[in-house]
């Protein structure tokens, strides 16, 4: 091994970042003594409703929540099926059979985002589907002209799954426009981390917004009001003040470092086994995570190599969410069909570190490293 290891998410360096605006954001909301549902929450949400230009945002817990609360306040039934990607955060599907859904899942393309044109043959072929839970995975845009054709021709409700893409555009305009409502989480690890867990929705319909905000609150639509059977799901005030002080206002100068890494990467690696993504040109992805493809059954081999240099990789996803263990007696799903694609992607994929904080130094190792291995 050859200098210090490097991290996925070094999240040490960031702290010392953000350290001054975290602490005077706690000070300010103890000092105000209002600690959950108050003016930072708000203050939060219109901050973050602009920057992804949409007119609703509603903070919540968690991604996973952001999700449910989104496809309860589009009134999804019991028993409702639900088209989604087998390969994401198991959180995905998590949220569509907690609200009830049956997911119902079509085959990824070669950067592992839902195939579209599969999508649309599955609906064509059972039009009883209404719901569509699509994921901008690796923080990769899918194009939302394509989910909002698919939206018209087949009357569906869409939910985005925006995880990971807080800060991606496509053609300009950021993720979450083509939604009746988007869910986002800001778990640490994402591009918009809290220190600990949250997450939002975003919508233009007024409706749904003041839906999803009785939702995440036991279903009060006034004080002692329950109209609906909610859940509790509430972004406190000192998540808020966080975010909106320490994490926002950051986003963009964190989002061209992880551009930055990624293009350095991109030119850097040449190794023939180790290959990156190829992403449409309209696509302005946000490098949540840098994926590569390495193929001939020698991903455990590169991660050993990896590990034995002092790199730190993961792999987003080794296990087909069908394939799940807690799926496995679940009378609900449908038997996935050809899932070849995300099959593959599951046994080939490493995603490299790609953190804003890491070193130039650190990343022209990690490709150096990459270059040198011996197949
Ligand atoms: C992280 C993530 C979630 C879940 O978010 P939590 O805040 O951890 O509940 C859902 N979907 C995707 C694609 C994610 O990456």
């Amino acid at each position: 091994m050859t200098g210090t290891r490097i991290e996925v998410n070094p999240f040490k360096r960031q702290w010392a970042a953000i350290r001054e605006d975290v602490v005077s954001a706690v000070e300010r909301v103890g000092e105000n003594a209002n600690y959950v549902l108050g003016p930072e929450g708000l203050a939060f949400e219109r901050a973050f409703a602009e920057r992804q230009e949409r007119r609703f945002a509603a903070g919540c817990g968690n991604g996973l929540d952001a999700i449910e609360i989104a496809l309860r306040a589009l009134a999804i039934s019991a028993g409702d099926r639900v088209l989604t990607t087998p390969f994401s955060a198991f959180a995905t599907t998590l949220a569509i059979i907690r609200a009830g859904g049956v997911p119902v899942f079509v085959d990824v393309d070669q950067n592992g985002a839902i195939d579209l044109e599969q999508a649309a043959e599955c609906l064509a072929a059972d039009p009883g589907i209404r719901y569509c839970v699509p994921v901008h995975l690796y923080g990769n845009p899918l194009n939302p002209a394509k989910l909002h054709d698919l939206k018209r021709r087949y009357s569906l409700s869409i939910v985005e799954d925006c995880s990971q893409a807080v800060g991606a555009t496509f053609s300009g305009d950021p993720v979450g426009s083509a939604s009746s409502i988007a869910a986002y989480s800001f778990y640490p690890t994402k591009n918009l981390g809290a220190l600990g867990d949250a997450g939002a929705i975003t919508t233009d319909d007024e409706t749904l917004a003041c839906r999803c905000r009785a939702l995440r609150d036991y279903g009060q639509s006034a004080k002692y009001r329950h109209d609906r059977l909610g859940m509790n799901s509430r972004l406190d005030e000192i998540h808020a003040a966080i975010l909106n002080d320490a994490v926002l206002p950051r986003l963009d100068e964190w989002l061209s470092r992880r551009r930055e890494i990624a293009q350095r990467y991109i030119g850097a690696i040449s190794h023939p086994e180790v290959k990156t993504l190829a992403l449409p040109a309209e696509a302005w992805a946000a490098w949540h995570l840098f994926p590569v493809r390495v193929s001939g059954q020698k991903r455990e081999q590169f991660l050993c190599y990896l590990g034995e240099e002092g790199i730190r990789a993961s792999v987003h996803y080794p296990v087909l969410i069908p394939d799940q263990a807690a799926l496995k007696d679940w009378a609900g799903g449908s038997t996935p069909a050809n899932l070849n694609e995300a099959g593959r992607l599951a046994s080939e994929e490493v995603s490299l570190p790609i953190h804003p904080f890491l070193e130039d130094e650190e990343i022209d190792r990690v490709c150096r490293t990459i270059n040198r291995w011996n197949t």
